[in-house]
Formats: C-alpha cells, sequence, structure tokens
C-alpha cells in the first residue's frame, strides 16, 4: 500500500479496493512502528485523521470526491493548523495551537486530504541537518547515524520512510531541495509568489516558498495542483490563472537545452557526487536534450548574500515572539525589559539567536549600507546572471548538494556554523532570484541517495516537472526505499 503513487492511490479508492480510513489506518500504523527511530513527527493528529478520512469516504460514496480526496499527507509543523499545535520546531511555539489555518492547510482540507501529523523541522526553518528543533534531530531513513538534510527534514524522511505518501515543506534557501537529495525523495521550490505565505511562519518573507515534497513528479504536479494559486491574504502572491502543473508531464524532450554552469562543477565537487550527475546528464541525452556549459558568475557569492538578508529578515519577523501576545512566557518577569529578554532568551535556540543578531546588527544604522545594501545589490547580480543564462538555455542542471548525507553532529559539533552554511552553495542563488528549483534522486554513493538539481526560468514548473518525469520513466532512482522501511507492516 505505502509503494502506490499518488493517482494509484486515488484509483484504488474510487474502486473500493481500499476505505481511507483503512489507508489513514495503515499509515499511522506505519508511523507509530517505525517514528520513534526516524522523530520526523513532532505531532500527530490521529483523531482528526480518523474523522477526516470518514468524511472522505462519505464523500467517495457519494460520488463526489476529486483526485486527492481521502488521501493521507503531512504538513511540515511551520504551517500553521487551527486547533493543533504549530511550533516550528521551537520551544518558543511549543504551547501554540494556531487559532486558523495557512491557506495551503485550507486547500489540503477542502481537496479532501486526510492530516496524518505536522512533521520536524529545524527551530524556525533555520538549518540544514534538522538538528535544531527544539523536538530532537530527524534520523535519515537510509542510516540513522546521519541527519535527513534540512529544514524539511521531517518531511523528507517521512516520505522516504513511506510514513506517508506526500508532504508539505518549505523553501527559503533550499529546505525543500536539499532534504529531499539527501533522502532520496522528490522536492520542488515553485517561483516565489506561486504557494500562498498565508499562514506559513515566516522565516525570511522575500525568500520563503512552500512546495510539495513527494516520491515522483507526477505526484509532486499533483500536489502542486492544490497548493499553488493566487490569495490575497499574501500581498506577494501573484495574481495569474490557475494552471494544471501536470499537462505537459509527457511531452517529448527532444530539443531540450540543458545548461551547466562551470561554477557548479569546479574541481571542488566531490568526483562521486559529480559522477552521479554526469551520468544524469548523459541519460537526458539519451532522452534528446542537448547540453551547453554556461557561466553563473556570481555563484560565489550567494551563500554570503543569502546569510545577511535571510538573517536580517528573520530578526524582524521573530520580533513579534515577544512573551506578550503568544508562545512562551518566562516566570515571574520583573519588568517589561526582563519579559522580553528572558523569554526571548529562554525560548529561542542557539541558531536562531545567532541569526537574530546577525540580522540586527546588519540592519542597524551605521551597517545597513555596508552589509543589506550590499547584499541586495549582490541578489540584483545573481538573478541577471540567471536571466543571461536563460536566453541561451531552457532548463539549468547540477548537484543539489556538495555532500550525500552527513552523519548527525558531524556539522553541528564543532560549533562552526559556517561549515553548515556553506552547503547551501547550490540552493540559496535559486531563492535569491525567485526561481524554481527542483531536486530528483538520481543515484546513490555509498548507498545514500544524491539528488539533481533542475532550475527553471520564472513560472516554468510544468517544464521542470515534465523534464524530471520523463527522467524517472527512463530511471527507478525515485522507487528505491531505504531498507528498514521496504515491508507492508
Ligand atoms: N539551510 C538554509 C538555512 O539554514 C535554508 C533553510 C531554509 O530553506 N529554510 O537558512
Amino acid at each position: 500500500m505505502h509503494n502506490k503513487t499518488l493517482s494509484e492511490l486515488s484509483t484504488a479508492l474510487q474502486n473500493k479496493e481500499f476505505s481511507s480510513e483503512e489507508l489513514t489506518r495503515y499509515f499511522l500504523g506505519r508511523i507509530k512502528q517505525h517514528d520513534q527511530s526516524l522523530n520526523s513527527f513532532i505531532t500527530v493528529t490521529e483523531d482528526l485523521a480518523l474523522a477526516q478520512a470518514q468524511a472522505a469516504d462519505q464523500q467517495i460514496a457519494a460520488g463526489e470526491s476529486g483526485a486527492l480526496t481521502g488521501i493521507p499527507m503531512a504538513q511540515k509543523d511551520i504551517f500553521c493548523t487551527n486547533g493543533v499545535k504549530t511550533s516550528c520546531g521551537s520551544k518558543m511555539l511549543d504551547n501554540f495551537i494556531a487559532p486558523y489555518d495557512a491557506t495551503v492547510v485550507k486547500k489540503t482540507n477542502s481537496a479532501g486530504m486526510v492530516m496524518l501529523g505536522k512533521t520536524n523541522l529545524d527551530e524556525f526553518a533555520m538549518g540544514s541537518t534538522n538538528e535544531t528543533s527544539f523536538y530532537g534531530a530527524v534520523k535519515n531513513p537510509w542510516d540513522l547515524n546521519r541527519v535527513p538534510g534540512g529544514s524539511s527534514g521531517g518531511s523528507a524522511a517521512a516520505v522516504a520512510a513511506r510514513l506517508t505518501p506526500v508532504a508539505t515543506g518549505t523553501d527559503t534557501g533550499g529546505s525543500i531541495r536539499q532534504p529531499a537529495s539527501l533522502c532520496g525523495i522528490t522536492g520542488i521550490k515553485p517561483t516565489y509568489g506561486t504557494v500562498s505565505r498565508f499562514g506559513m511562519i515566516a522565516f525570511a518573507s522575500s525568500l520563503d516558498q512552500g512546495g510539495p515534497m513527494t516520491r515522483t513528479a507526477e505526484d509532486a504536479g499533483i500536489m502542486l495542483n492544490v497548493m499553488a494559486g493566487f490569495d490575497e491574504k499574501d500581498s506577494t502572491s501573484y495574481e495569474k490563472e490557475n494552471e494544471d502543473y501536470t499537462r505537459s508531464l509527457n511531452d517529448s524532450l527532444d530539443g531540450l537545452k540543458i545548461g551547466l554552469p562551470k561554477e557548479y562543477f569546479s574541481s571542488d565537487l566531490n568526483p562521486d557526487i559529480a559522477s552521479v550527475i554526469d551520468a544524469a546528464v548523459k541519460e537526458y541525452e539519451k532522452l534528446g536534450a542537448t547540453i551547453k556549459e554556461i557561466s553563473l558568475p556570481n555563484t560565489g557569492l550567494s551563500i554570503p548574500a543569502y546569510y545577511v538578508i535571510a538573517p536580517a529578515e528573520c530578526s524582524s519577523n521573530l520580533s513579534r515572539m515577544d512573551g506578550v501576545r503568544f508562545g512562551y512566557r518566562c516566570e515571574d518577569p520583573k519588568n517589561l525589559d526582563d519579559l522580553y529578554s528572558r523569554s526571548r532568551g529562554e525560548a529561542f535556540g542557539e541558531e536562531v539567536k545567532r541569526r537574530i543578531m546577525i540580522g540586527a546588527y546588519a540592519l542597524s544604522a551605521g551597517y545597513y549600507d555596508a552589509y543589506y545594501l550590499k547584499a541586495q545589490q549582490i541578489r540584483r547580480l545573481i538573478s541577471e546572471d540567471f536571466k543571461t543564462a536563460f536566453s541561451d538555455v531552457d532548463v539549468i542542471m547540477g548537484p543539489t548538494s556538495p555532500s550525500t548525507a552527513f552523519k548527525l553532529g558531524e556539522l553541528s559539533d564543532d560549533n562552526d556554523p559556517t561549515s553548515m552554511y556553506l552547503e547551501d552553495i547550490y540552493t540559496t542563488s535559486v531563492n535569491l532570484a525567485g526561481l524554481p528549483g527542483m531536486s530528483i534522486p538520481a543515484g546513490q554513493v555509498n548507498g545514500m541517495p544524491v539528488g539533481l538539481q533542475l532550475i527553471g526560468n520564472y513560472f516554468q514548473e510544468a517544464k521542470l516537472l515534465n523534464i524530471a518525469h520523463q527522467f524517472q520513466q527512463a530511471t527507478d532512482w525515485h522507487q528505491q526505499t531505504p531498507a528498514g522501511f521496504k515491508e507492508e507492516h
């Protein structure tokens, strides 16, 4: 049951091979069986899931169901869910029961999907390992001594281990693509403005974008059909016609022009990862694509620019967490200043504090021009690099991440955050430019998955999904299941 794609599950539900309640109980059972070792869920919403499943079964019986009615899913615990704890991986929001649904949650609910629970993440989505979560690290299902990537590591691990057919993620600098890569699943970060940010707890508002984490590109397209769309509650939501993201999955790739940025394939790239990416590109050549070397000359500036802009925006966004209105409040505050500083000091973790401090510094009167303004100028240069590249090629390809999943503690224990920041080298520039990016499983190194990144021009999600789907028709990397999670329970 757990290997079926969304459309297979949908057909099985329509044909009454099993009910949504049976399917939901099956996945809840897998979570019970496996999640003690993975820690991919913060909250399992069993009662809600069963109630939603029963409602879905009634809809199916009445012939009123849609493509996703009755199919279980998981929400990253950054999306507000009415009446359900929404922690964002932080002690600050450990007691926060959201009073409303995020637009994404509203949409999956009205599509009739069943929410199994809320998945673990780095605190406020800041991290690349999932180790900054207040609820403890998530383990990679391919090797429990390794990280699943971050920040959407709970979603990636849960999908890879088949604890849920699909999950949502968010990506500010790589948090859908990098954990997808490290866990061997498919993830797409759409063009900025495609998926509503309403009710998605803000990290860096000009970079954050929600998207699906799935096993296949087809599933990602089906999910994006539900998640995307203009929302008047999000002032940066892009107003355009709804589209069917699955419409061109089967188009031929004959004549597709692929750009390989020379900066992504420098001598620094791990040779094992490079050979996986080379093999994937060769597969595309067999499918009719042509390859061109391109240059994204400002790639090296993306990490410094991102790690000024993202902290600057987070220092502003997180100021609302002050111990007054919601979230954690310290015991017996002496006065207002004490209330603010102890509530924030006691409830935020180290990485979040580090970023708030960097951001507040970069935005302060004396340093604004030197850091924040400069970073914004670099951001423009990075966008221009992509613009030039896309006048020549249809899609850009390269590795998603410079390494496979690292050992728990490997990057976090040495107290040198820059080694972790460097993991984002291939992903952050896509957010800075606001472009769509995707990661698909493309091979393995020493038994650990490697992701191929596909970067498209603005609003080319359907094209990216087509390019990914064609690869998945020709290869079976996306079908690999980690040992220990293969059996039906
Ligand atoms: N790893 C990056 C960071 O730590 C990206 C996180 C994200 O996309 N939410 O900021």
